[in-house]
């Protein structure tokens, strides 16, 4: 059955308005009639099996048949903090990570993002990466797409990493004492990891010093210099692959 997704499932009198840009998707690219039933998922995970009702010009109403019960999550929370880095090279990472079923993006400001958004234009590119990771999501089959929130100042970072669990890592290219390889090895067990990936021209040496001293451990990927989308991804599927669902 084709799944569809909305904000939040809002059910009145055994009815959900599903608006605009997916009901166009619906009734005008599949051609979905009166009658036809199919999943309605919203962004925490809920999923009910549903019939559409009516077709107006720009919605649809759809009769909720009956709950799902939700499907079990990726067994590892991935969360990416990626400073803002140029719009196409974001786009591609929030695709890519959230193919590899990350759970979370947040994207920064540090010293060196070249590109600074103001609370207008943040909010719009938090939508259209929203929109992404849900097409993502649906393409790849995900239960749900990944988080993105809006971007956030360094400071801020810092402050919210304090208090929270697992392993907590900053990719840094000057680190030549642990690298990834042997932190996952010697990890006996998490499931919960963040990263923190750097824009196009890195982090300064006092933000590295500053993110350890806020007990994040900054990791080598190697001697080679990744672009960040790639250091984001190489993340993602390493922590998959070690802790997660990268195989059957
Ligand atoms: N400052 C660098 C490039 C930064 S690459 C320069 O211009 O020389 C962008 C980001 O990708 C970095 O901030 C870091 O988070 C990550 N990265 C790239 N290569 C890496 C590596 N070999 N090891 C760890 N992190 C890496």
């Amino acid at each position: 059955m084709r799944r569809f997704f909305v904000e939040e499932i809002d059910i009145k009198n055994g009815l959900c308005v599903i608006p605009e840009k997916e009901a166009k998707h619906m009734i005008k690219v599949l051609r979905m009639k009166q009658g036809d039933t199919f999943i309605l998922m919203d962004e925490k995970g809920n999923r009910f099996e549903s019939v559409i009702e009516d077709i107006s010009r720009y919605e649809v109403s759809a009769r909720v048949i009956k709950e799902i019960p939700k499907l079990p999550t990726s067994p590892v929370a991935i969360n990416i903090y990626q400073a803002v880095i140029k719009p196409r090279k974001m786009d591609y990472l929030v695709e890519k990570t959230s193919e590899l079923g990350v759970t979370r993006i947040i994207p920064f400001y540090s010293e060196r993002t070249v590109i600074k958004l103001d609370e207008k234009k943040a909010s719009n590119k938090t939508r259209h990466w929203k929109e992404i990771a849900r097409s993502a999501s649906k393409q790849s089959g995900r239960l749900l797409p990944a988080e993105i929130v809006e971007p956030v100042q360094f400071s801020d970072l810092l402050k919210s990493l304090g208090g929270t669990d697992g392993l907590k890592i900053v990719l840094w290219e000057g680190e030549n004492v642990t690298d990834l390889k042997e932190l996952l090895r010697n990890e006996i067990s998490s499931s919960n990891f963040t990263g923190i990936i750097g824009p196009e021209g890195g982090f300064t040496k006092r933000e590295i010093d500053q993110l350890r001293d806020a007990g994040i451990i900054p990791v080598s990927l190697g001697s080679r210099i990744l672009r960040a989308e790639t250091a984001s991804i190489v993340f993602s599927t390493i922590i998959q692959y070690e802790w997660g669902d990268l195989g059957i």
